[in-house]
């Protein structure tokens, strides 16, 4: 699996880093309130730290904090020598303003990507810190030998932490980039249209079961962005992950396609993950 073959080799560029005496990377994560798939992600992202040796805090807020609070939490880990990278997770309580917060994360630490002055950067074809889900793809890609350039990619999808990013990485002249891009969104005219030209299709839209057979053609490379908790009485928590494509119907057509769960979600902690090494390195 593609993010074993990441997860070691972070772990080697640990070891490697205390026999030379560095400083090994340190991920700070804060979660406001107690949303359950927050819960979880974070909990796998502190999971997966200490799995490849890097050293991980968490920092649990009340979701009626004040917006000022965070800021200053925000601050202080940004002039904290031992963290090299920051995460606030999203979503947050509607009286948070997150490009605020976004914007608080000193740059060289946000290992979301998500700052204007990275996100400025990607557009730019200038190194900076890809978010991770999109990044995760892009490994993902690279991982399993599969052709881009020249391809026609449609992504569903328009937002800051997916769409947008996987859209100018996949057009980007790059290796795993060089697509014709299409981008669709919920105001998009006759979608499927879109999708039945494409050698590659990027769910991320948040709509279970979404992309079915009738709009993709045979041969495509299909990915599965969508994570959503939909009611299931068979599970004893009481609900199953689905993604934005209807995997049943779809994966007989494909070339290649990525499951949920199992896929994109595994490699956006493996991205995460190497953009916190990156932080790491650059600040020795
Ligand atoms: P978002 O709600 O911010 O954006 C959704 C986008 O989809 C919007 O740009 C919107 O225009 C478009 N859209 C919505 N309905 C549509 C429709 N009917 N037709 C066409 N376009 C439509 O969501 P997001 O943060 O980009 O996340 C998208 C999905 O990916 C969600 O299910 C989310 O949980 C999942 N996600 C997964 C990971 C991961 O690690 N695998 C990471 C981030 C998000």
């Amino acid at each position: 699996m593609a993010v074993e073959a990441i997860k070691e080799q972070l772990k080697r560029k640990v070891e490697v880093r205390v026999t030379e005496g560095k400083k090994i990377p340190h991920l700070a994560v804060i979660i406001v309130g107690n949303d359950g798939a927050s819960e979880t992600y974070v909990g796998n992202k502190v999971k997966t730290s200490a799995e490849i040796g890097f050293g991980s805090t968490l920092i649990r807020l009340e979701s009626d904090i004040a917006e000022v609070r965070l800021l200053h939490e925000i601050s202080l880990l940004n002039s904290n020598d031992e963290i090299d990278g920051i995460l606030v997770q999203l979503p947050l309580p509607k009286h948070i303003s997150e490009p605020r917060v976004i914007e608080t994360i000193n740059p060289a630490k946000d290992v979301d990507g998500f700052h204007p002055v990275n996100a400025g950067k990607l557009v730019q074809g200038l190194d900076s810190f890809v978010p991770a889900t999109p990044y995760g793809i892009m490994l993902m890609l690279e991982h399993f030998g599969i052709e881009t350039s020249g391809k026609h990619a449609v992504v569903i999808g328009r937002s800051n932490i997916v769409g947008r990013p996987m859209s100018i990485l996949l057009s980007s002249p790059r290796a795993y980039g060089n697509c014709t891009v299409t981008i669709c969104h919920s105001k998009t005219k006759d979608l499927a249209s879109f999708t039945r030209q494409a050698d590659i299709v990027v769910a991320a839209l948040g709509q279970p079961g979404f992309l079915k057979a009738d709009m993709v053609q045979k041969g495509a490379v299909v990915i599965d962005v969508g994570i959503t908790r939909v009611p299931d009485a068979t599970k004893k928590r009481g609900f199953s992950i689905r993604g934005d494509v209807d995997f049943e119907s779809v994966a007989p057509l494909c070339d290649w396609i990525s499951p949920v769960p199992g896929g994109v979600g595994l490699m956006t902690i493996g991205a995460l993950m190497t953009n916190t090494l990156k932080a790491c390195e650059l600040r020795d």
